[in-house]
């Protein structure tokens, strides 16, 4: 199937309410052309220096997420143009990605990524540690940071209750923290979550942004 039908079929099974984002890491300009012109222009990449390539030679309407695991010095490089950044996992990335806000004069999107799975590997703050950051007095003066939501990773398992148990986890953390941060925030409302592997379980148990790549794209080698 054709890229342009992959993200045609995926979008006609998602509720309207829930943002595709086409992760194309390690994948061409061509294949990010095919679904562009297809209508299609949210983008998600995990390595920076692929991201700003990409960013300087497609077109500038392109809607630009950065996915990975993001490090502090690298943040200037996409600063000037990201639209949301998935993952920060430190307060001190967060406070870099406010600096370098306010060296461009915009306020830049950040979800705080969540450790929902059982693996360690995997980046990301515990329900505590998020809810320490926004506590802390230093967080009212990051005038140039958008905390727009939360991001989470299950984990890589056939278990499927186990995915969606750390989904609706991720999901019940989210509720908490909108009431009790941020209960007047209408833009605190992302909560992305949900793979190629395991969208429609993410999205049953509340995710509104969903990170898909290779079934759009294709396996990566
Ligand atoms: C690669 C990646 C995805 C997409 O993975 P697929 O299984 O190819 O859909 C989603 N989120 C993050 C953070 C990724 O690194």
């Amino acid at each position: 199937m054709s890229i342009a039908r992959n993200i045609e079929k995926i979008k006609s099974e998602l509720p309207s309410y829930v943002k595709l984002v086409a992760v194309s890491k390690t994948k061409p300009e061509e294949d990010i052309m095919q679904a562009y012109n297809a209508g299609h222009k949210i983008f998600g990449e995990n390595k920076v220096q692929d991201l700003v390539k990409k960013y300087e030679n497609l077109p500038k309407d392109t809607e630009w997420h950065f996915i990975g695991h993001l490090q502090s010095n690298k943040v200037k490089y996409i600063a000037p143009f990201v639209y949301l950044i998935h993952a920060v996992d430190s307060f001190k990335l967060l406070k870099i990605i406010n600096k370098e806000g306010k060296k461009n004069n915009r306020i830049i999107n950040c979800l705080l990524q969540m450790h929902i799975a059982k693996e360690d590997t995997k980046f990301g703050l515990s329900f505590e540690e998020i809810k320490d950051i926004l506590s802390s007095e230093e967080i009212s003066s990051l005038n140039y940071v958008n905390i727009s939501g939360l991001m989470g990773m299950a984990t890589n398992t056939k278990d499927l209750q186990q995915v969606r148990k750390e989904f609706a986890y991720l999901k019940s953390c989210f509720d908490d923290i909108k009431k009790d941060f941020f209960p007047d925030k209408d833009d605190f409302n992302v909560l992305s979550s949900g793979m190629s592997g395991d969208y429609k379980i993410a999205v049953e148990e509340g995710s509104n942004t969903v990170r898909i790549g290779s079934l759009i794209f294709g396996a990566r080698n």
